[in-house]
């Protein structure tokens, strides 16, 4: 089942239409990052890439823009590369939707410097509370952000959302991704995980007001705990990575799952 099953037809359309947009945002945000990479010194443009020192990381953490691929859809590109100190590790799609009365929060990226950065996007968007905080899967780039939620979650003021099988996930593999994401810098050393208390299992609708979310726990697929998030409204798919636009995906799953 999973990919391959009765579902595949009905991911079709939205995911064509989201891999469009994706396509599309990619070089704006590849154009972005060209401009916001760049200093001028003297009337000379230098590459700020090159010296490395710590405020790299957290520079990089922030530069990502958000893009509004569909009303109230906004999503970071996360870059085509593999996770540094130099790129703030930002090499997921993440992002948020804004409801009538809330806002949901669909992965937190590799740090807390990302989430913080999510966080400021949205307040640049909207004052609206946020409700959820979705982790897609397991994977270091997409819900190791969630510290910068950490007050809101203990408080339960909102959901702390994901697959069923994350938090087993998270218990077996979190404290190896964190090291992995620690040694990249000392900026780092704050990032951690927190595993979700909201668990989904098999299909279940949330509602930022009036914006009903459609959230899927797969089998195993990309990961043993996929959740996609279908946004009714726009007709889009989050469907994170389980399908990729440029890079050769990774699974750890089933191929038959
Ligand atoms: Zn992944």
């Amino acid at each position: 089942m999973g990919l391959h099953g009765t579902g595949r037809d009905d991911l079709n359309g939205p995911t064509r239409h989201a891999l469009a947009q994706t396509h599309h945002a990619l070089a704006q945000t590849r154009r972005g990052m060209l401009a916001g990479l760049a200093a001028t010194v003297g009337g000379f443009s230098l590459p700020l890439a090159l010296p490395t020192f710590n405020t790299d990381a957290l520079a990089a953490s922030a530069a990502l823009p958000f893009h509004e691929i569909a009303e109230g859809l906004f999503v970071r590109y996360g870059l085509q590369e593999e996770m540094s100190a130099q790129n703030g590790a930002t090499i997921a799609n993440i992002g948020f939707i804004v409801g009538e009365i809330s806002v949901a929060v669909i992965d937190t990226g590799t740090t807390t410097q990302q989430g913080t950065a999510l966080r400021a996007a949205i307040a640049r968007v909207t004052d609206k509370p946020f409700s959820h905080v979705i982790a897609t899967h397991v994977h270091p780039d997409h819900c190791f952000g969630h510290g910068a939620f950490a007050a809101e979650i203990a408080a339960g003021e909102i959901a702390n959302v994901g697959h069923h099988r994350l938090p087993q996930a998270l218990a077996e593999r979190g404290a190896f991704y964190l090291e992995r994401i620690r040694a990249l810098s000392p900026d780092f050393s704050d990032t951690r995980f927190i595993a979700p208390t909201d668990l989904m299992r098999e299909v279940t609708t949330i509602d930022l007001g009036n914006r009903p979310l459609t959230l899927e726990a797969w089998p195993a697929a990309h990961t043993d705990s996929d959740l996609t998030v279908r946004d009714a409204r726009t007709d889009t798919l989050w469907a994170a990575d389980l399908l990729f636009a440029e890079r050769l995906p990774i699974l750890d799953g089933s191929l038959n799952g």
